[in-house]
C-alpha cells in the first residue's frame, strides 16, 4: 500500500494571521503531496515497500538521497501538520513538562532554546524536540529533510515536535523574517498532541 497525503484536521485559513491560507494550501498540496509521490516512487519494488514511515527511515542507507530526502519530508510534513493547531492546543503540562524542566530549567529557558535550535539552522532545516529512551527530552536541528529517526544525524530520539524553517514554510508573510514566524509558531503549538507523542516515546 502506497504512502498517502494526510489529510489536515483543520482549514487551511485557520491558521491566520499566524500562517496564511496561500502558504498553508501551497505547503500541503505541492510540496507535502510531491514528496508523497517522490517516496512512493522511490520505494516501488526495493525492500522498504510495504513499511511503515518510521521503520523505513530508522534503517535507512543515508546515501539513498531519493528516500531520505522525500521519506524524510512525508514523514516531517505528516508530524508538523499534527502538532500545530487553531482550536486544540491545551497547556503544556503533566510529564512532558516535567522533562522539559529537568533540561531547561523554565519554559522560556525550553523556548530559547527551540527557537535558537530554528533560527540558526543555516538554510533549509527542521528545529526538532527529541526524546531518548527513558524521557530525556532534547531540541536540536537537522538540515533538508532530515530527522532524528535517521542514523547518524547526530540529534538522536523520538521527534515529538517539530517546526519547518524552510523558506517555502512562511516565505509569502514573512519573508526574511524566520525569527516571527518562530514566534507565531509557538502560539499554534498542539501540546495536546506533543504530550501525547511523549508518553508514547519514552
Ligand atoms: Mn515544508
Amino acid at each position: 500500500m502506497a504512502f498517502e497525503l494526510p489529510k489536515l484536521k483543520f482549514a487551511y485559513d485557520a491558521l491566520e494571521p499566524k500562517i496564511d491560507a496561500k502558504t498553508m494550501e501551497i505547503h500541503h498540496t505541492k510540496h507535502h503531496q510531491g514528496y508523497t509521490n517522490k517516496l512512493n516512487d522511490a520505494i516501488k519494488g526495493t525492500e522498504h515497500e510495504g513499511k511503515t514511515i518510521e521503520n523505513i527511515l530508522s534503517n535507512l542507507d543515508m546515501a539513498n538521497s531519493a528516500v531520505r530526502n522525500n521519506g524524510g519530508g512525508f514523514y516531517n510534513h505528516s508530524l508538523f501538520w499534527e502538532v500545530i493547531n487553531p482550536n486544540n492546543k491545551g497547556r503544556l503540562s503533566g510529564d512532558l513538562k516535567e522533562a522539559i524542566m529537568d533540561k531547561y530549567k523554565s519554559f522560556d529557558g525550553f523556548k530559547d532554546a527551540f527557537s535558537k535550535a530554528a533560527a540558526t539552522q543555516f538554510g533549509s532545516g527542521w528545529a526538532w524536540l527529541c526524546v531518548h529512551p527513558g524521557g530525556k527530552v532534547e531540541v536540536c536541528s537537522t538540515p533538508n529533510q532530515d530527522n532524528s529517526l535517521m542514523p547518524g544525524v547526530g540529534c538522536g530520539g523520538q521527534p515529538i515536535l517539530g517546526l519547518d524553517v524552510w523558506e517555502h514554510a512562511y516565505y509569502l508573510n514573512y519573508q526574511n523574517r524566520r525569527p516571527d514566524y518562530i514566534d507565531a509558531f509557538f502560539d499554534l503549538i498542539n501540546w495536546n498532541e506533543v504530550e501525547s507523542r511523549y508518553a508514547k516515546s519514552k
